[in-house]
């Protein structure tokens, strides 16, 4: 009896905000492009996790999002999957130049991940990736990024050197992800996070993903976020 109540608990969904579009039950219901559905099928992904269903076609719609959901639980495709949709979206991808996407996670093993995840489905429409933190060097990394790439995945520290270094611009950057946001506070990047989120345009698409929303994080998406829907899933602090 207790495990069963421990197991509904974990796949509670709670969502709130201003019109809520509606969750998707399979991939195929979010409108991908056949070559985004191949890639996800290449993944070995044969349906949205609970956190995906929600978010999804929240973020595919433009809509802010705060994902509130343990480890393991698929976020990252969550944001990836809309990010590739939003790029190709945008006219004269080549024109400009500095990264669409910027995504900032506490570490350089999950910004790694996060970079491997990226490139997967960023691979087969020429979407160029980086990957930007500590322990490499910050010539090859300045470098890189001088040749220009469409999404740039970073610990917030490393990412400020190279913003002070002119490595990049942020004039493109239109869809802005923060994950694991408590951990990045709890490393301390508070600071960096809030200068990194000053430097793009605040009209862009703002997605805030964190195991638990203490109170500062809590502040931080009052502050960046506009109209946000929060999608909770499971009984996390
Ligand atoms: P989180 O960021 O929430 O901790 P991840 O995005 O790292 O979770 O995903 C956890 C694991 O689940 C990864 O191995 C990922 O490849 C896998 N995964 C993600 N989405 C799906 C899906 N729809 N079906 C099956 N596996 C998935
Ligand atoms: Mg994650």
């Amino acid at each position: 009896e207790q495990d069963v109540n421990e197991y509904r608990k974990s796949l509670a969904i709670h969502v709130s905000g201003f019109d809520v579009p509606k969750s998707v039950k399979t991939f195929e219901d979010c409108g991908f492009s056949t070559q985004i559905m191949g890639a996800i099928k290449k993944q070995g992904y044969e349906k949205p996790t609970s956190i995906q269903c929600q978010a999804l076609p929240v973020v595919l719609s433009g809509r802010d999002i705060i994902g509130i959901a343990k480890t393991g639980s698929g976020k990252t495709a969550a944001f990836v999957l809309p990010m590739i949709v939003h790029i190709m979206d945008q006219p004269e991808l080549r024109i400009e130049e500095g990264p669409i996407g910027v995504i900032c996670a506490p570490t350089r093993e999950l910004a790694h991940q996060i970079y491997l995840e990226a490139k997967k489905f960023a691979k087969s429409y020429g979407i160029r990736v980086s990957a930007v933190y500590g322990g490499m060097s910050k010539l090859e990394q300045y470098r890189e990024l001088k040749a220009g790439c469409e999404v740039v995945v970073a610990t917030p520290g490393r990412l400020i050197d190279m913003l002070k270094m002119k490595a990049l611009t942020m004039t493109r950057a239109t869809y802005l992800v923060l994950d694991e946001a408590d951990r990045m506070f709890d490393l301390g990047f508070e600071p960096q996070v809030r200068s990194i989120v000053g430097q793009i345009r605040p009209d862009r698409q703002t997605l805030l993903f964190s195991a638990t929303m203490p109170r500062k994080v809590e502040k931080l998406a009052r502050e960046i976020l506009t109209d946000p829907i929060r999608v909770t899933v499971g009984e996390v602090g």
